[in-house]
């Protein structure tokens, strides 16, 4: 359901969140899924981070 509803801009804004630039180094800024690896990140909670994918959630 709602497949291709976000469009590639917005796709390219969102990853922009999740890297900083520093110094000439990207600089990460979330953390990545143990699980499912690199390229799926822990999305941000309160007090929590969580995969969107497979359900993994760390506190914080
Ligand atoms: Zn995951």
């Amino acid at each position: 359901m709602a497949k291709g509803k976000k469009s590639k801009k917005d796709l390219k804004k969102q990853v922009y969140k999740y890297y900083k630039i520093e110094g000439g180094k990207i600089v990460r800024l979330r953390k990545f899924c143990p699980i499912c690896g690199p390229g799926y990140f822990l999305a941000e909670h309160k007090d929590r981070l969580s995969c969107g994918r497979c359900g993994y959630t760390v506190k914080k």
